[in-house]
Parts: structure tokens; sequence; C-alpha cells
């Protein structure tokens, strides 16, 4: 238990061995209920990150703006849609490899 860094974390012990005829056991707790809890926030804020992107990032200039952008109305950013040029402070310019290609 302890080499494994678990703790049993108050629950009941789902077991007990006994070795030697009573005269010494252990407990063995279920591995399941003993985990810590692990960090699932980063892998949240990942997918989290993925879902905002895809709201946020122009499918014509690939800028990513801070803010969603109107994709389901215009289909596009402010400035692609109808050439309202955007703040360069409101938007994440994409990679080099993107304007190459575009
Ligand atoms: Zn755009």
């Amino acid at each position: 238990m302890r080499e494994m860094g678990l703790r049993p974390g108050g629950q009941e012990p789902a077991a007990r061995i006994e070795c030697r005829g009573g005269r010494r056991f252990a407990w063995l707790y279920r591995i399941d209920l003993a985990k810590p809890k692990l960090p699932m926030t980063l892998a949240k804020e990942a997918a989290l990150d993925k879902a905002m992107a895809a709201r946020q990032t122009c499918p014509q200039c690939r800028r990513r703006y801070h803010h969603v952008i109107p994709l389901r109305t215009l289909g596009s950013c402010l400035e692609c849609h109808d050439g309202t040029p955007a703040d360069p402070a409101t938007y994440i310019a994409p990679p080099a490899t993107h304007q190459l290609a575009a």
C-alpha cells in the first residue's frame, strides 16, 4: 500500500489476510478506491481549449481571436466577412505555414 503511494482514504478494508494462523494479518484495500485523485483538470482544460479554439478560429484566415467569432452566422471573422479590419490586439496571428499556404 505505502509503496504505491496510496492511502486508504477512509474506506473500509475490503478484505483481511491472515497469516500464520491469525497471528499476523494485513488489511487489503481496493486499489480503485485508494487511488489519489488524478489531475483531470489538465485534460479537461485541453479539451475545453480545443473546443474554444474551434469557435475562436476563423476558417478563412486562420486567425484565432480572443473572442468567439460568429461562425454560425458569418462563417468567418468580420474581416473575412465584410472587410472590417480586425484589431490585431484581438487575435493571434496564425502560424507562418498557414500564411504561406493561404
Ligand atoms: Zn478571418
